[in-house]
């Protein structure tokens, strides 16, 4: 069966060694994105062959930021670790038909053909000493590695879907290990059987794993001299994602988990799902793509050479987008967890469309619903102690008293605001600039008359009343002492 005629299946293989970051939650999304686009198979495998730098952490943090992103996966999660023994079986079919060979080089012998290279400024690489050797003459109880017999001369050349063609003279491949001297398979032959016996049809993963393209390839190859059965999958290399200054992302550019972007930044996983698909895919200029669209839209051609910026800021402003058209009651459970202070769930989604107009995160979701709290503001920001000082507490009895014997509506309360403005020759902010200083202890909130239907008029009444009274609390936060107070 050619390649062509199988059914689309792609696989994400992150190695357990640290959380899911962006770059690898990336790779995730094409190859998920690819296999949905072809109603294939996307699968997931855990290369945790590396003992001791994997952790069961890892793994759960890996698997909780792909469901967090709605990355879901066919089948079981192939654990690596467990393929142990088929991976040996192929090493040794290998061996039985030449396409390998034993290597009895000790480590000492080994470091000093490098020296020895390096000193003469050659490549370094395997000199292929026991590739034709005779090792009649061995020690049975020799310990040795297993070798893949490369090709020696031509070129090897990938039809990369992403890079285009890439070639490499064969002369500068070497015989790289399979099985190390305990039996172990090495990283280049566990990848390449597992990619075979889960029917991995396109490989799609960082570019810094092209080189190792060039090995996989070979190994392909001859394990179908051998038996058959064995295609060349399409490779795809999808460049790494690059910091806005154009280095390579490290953690100071925010190359964070993705459970960071959840917790600490407050974002959305329909946003970052969005994100991470601009971040070197696109279609025309559309920055808003929905997960539907994005999988009818999809393909490799779309992915484009060179490394993408990663942005904050661009990813805030998605997100403030995705936070507009979400769910409230969904918004008002994510703030609940955020919030230090108890607010009534239904009072909480009611508030939504309100406050999450100008929010980019989940955090200033939160920081605009504590003044729905009770027993809020506690402490005026110095701005609106500013607003209740000179001539503001004065305002602010006119708007009480305007607003007491009102019908609690908003219509009603912005035509009682008014009639009190204009009668006492006031502008209406003047009135509602303390009113929004006393209710919720800030300068920016919702529009006015929103934030009194929230709160209801027994609760706004006694804020305002709060800073009515004589010997109330006039200044909780003032640091500069630059306003002056009545
Ligand atoms: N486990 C490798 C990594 O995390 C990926 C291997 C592959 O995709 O072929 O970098």
């Amino acid at each position: 069966m050619t390649l062509s005629s199988r059914r689309v299946v792609t696989r994400f293989a992150p190695s357990p060694t640290g959380f899911l970051h962006i770059g690898g939650a990336r790779t995730a999304l094409f190859n998920w994105l690819f296999a949905r686009h072809h109603a294939g198979t996307a699968l997931l495998r855990i290369e945790d062959t590396d003992q001791k730098r994997s952790t069961p952490e890892a793994v759960d943090a890996i698997i909780n930021g792909l469901a967090w992103l709605g990355l879901d996966h066919d089948g079981p999660v192939v654990f690596q670790s467990t393929r142990s023994e088929r991976h040996r079986e192929v090493a040794l079919k290998l061996l039985e038909h030449g396409h390998a060979y034993r290597c009895y080089a000790t480590p000492e012998e080994l470091a000093e053909m490098r020296e020895q290279q390096r000193a003469a400024r050659q490549p370094i690489r395997y000199d292929g000493r026991w590739r034709d050797a005779d090792s009649a003459h061995v020690a049975p109880d020799t310990p040795f590695t297993v070798r893949i017999r490369m090709p020696r001369s031509g070129c090897t050349t990938i039809a990369d879907a992403v890079q285009g063609e890439v070639t490499v003279a064969n002369s500068e491949l070497d015989d790289f290990v399979l099985l190390r001297a305990d039996g172990t398979a090495t990283y280049m032959l566990a990848v390449v059987v597992d990619d075979h016996d889960m029917g991995v049809t396109h490989v799609i993963r960082g570019d810094d794993h092209l080189n190792n393209a060039f090995r996989q390839l070979p190994l392909f190859r001859a394990m179908d001299a051998v038996e058959g059965g064995w295609p060349d999958p399409v490779f795809a290399h999808i460049p790494l994602i690059h910091g806005s200054d154009g280095a390579k992302l490290s953690k100071r550019h925010g190359a964070l988990s993705v459970e960071a972007y959840r917790d600490e930044f407050g974002i959305l996983p329909e946003a970052l799902f969005n994100y991470l698909l601009r971040l070197g895919w696109g279609h025309g200029d559309t920055e808003e793509i929905s997960r539907e669209d994005a999988i009818r839209l999809f393909d490799l051609s779309g992915v484009g050479r060179s490394p993408s910026r990663f942005d904050l800021r661009k990813l805030e402003h998605l997100n403030g987008h995705y936070l507009r058209e979400a769910d409230d009651a969904r918004l008002a459970a994510l703030v609940a967890e955020r919030l230090e202070l108890p607010v009534a769930r239904d009072l909480l989604v009611q508030a939504m469309p309100f406050i999450k107009v100008r929010a980019r995160n989940l955090n200033e979701l939160a920081e605009g619903a504590r003044f729905l709290a009770a027993g809020e503001p506690r402490d005026l920001t110095d701005k609106a102690e500013a607003l209740l000082s000179g001539d503001g507490r004065r305002h602010l009895g006119i708007a009480a008293e305007a607003l007491a014997s009102t019908h609690w509506d908003g219509a009603s309360l912005e035509a009682a605001l008014v009639a009190a403005a204009a009668g006492a020759g006031l502008k209406l902010g003047q009135l509602a600039q303390p009113l929004r200083a006393a209710l919720t202890g800030t300068t920016s909130s919702p529009g006015i008359f929103d934030v009194l239907v929230l709160l209801g008029r027994e609760e706004s009444m006694r804020r305002i009343r709060a800073h009515l009274a004589p010997g109330a609390p006039q200044n909780h936060l003032a640091t500069d002492g630059g306003d002056a107070r009545v």
